[in-house]
């Protein structure tokens, strides 16, 4: 995706790039790691750098509309602290993976 996105401002050699993914996407830091390090191998993008940035859980409470969260999944399974539901609380962030910054010459 990065290498499509550089390409069409006519660039070719990938620097950096960033994604943000939500703490219940699922994603393990270093395998993405060793991921990148294995792709970009022997390629233009061989010193390119992966930057991950873990975005906390946010979630509203149905019921009474707080907003609370965490850093973890732990977070779903915390009480609403506007009215103590334990239950049906909406992720309204936790759950995204985003390629949300490159830069390539
Ligand atoms: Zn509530």
């Amino acid at each position: 995706m990065a290498e499509e996105e550089i390409a069409r401002r006519d660039c070719t050699r990938l620097l950096a790039a960033r994604v943000e993914y939500g703490a219940l996407a699922g994603l393990m830091p270093e395998a993405l790691h060793c991921c990148f390090e294995a792709i970009i191998r022997g390629t233009a993008h061989e010193q390119a750098r992966l930057e991950l940035v873990c975005l906390p859980v946010r979630l509203r409470c149905p019921f009474c509309g707080a907003i609370f969260g965490g850093d973890s999944q732990d977070a779903l399974a915390t009480p609403c602290p506007g009215c103590g539901e334990l239950f049906g609380h909406i992720v309204e962030q936790g759950k995204e993976m985003i390629l949300s910054r490159l830069e390539a010459l």
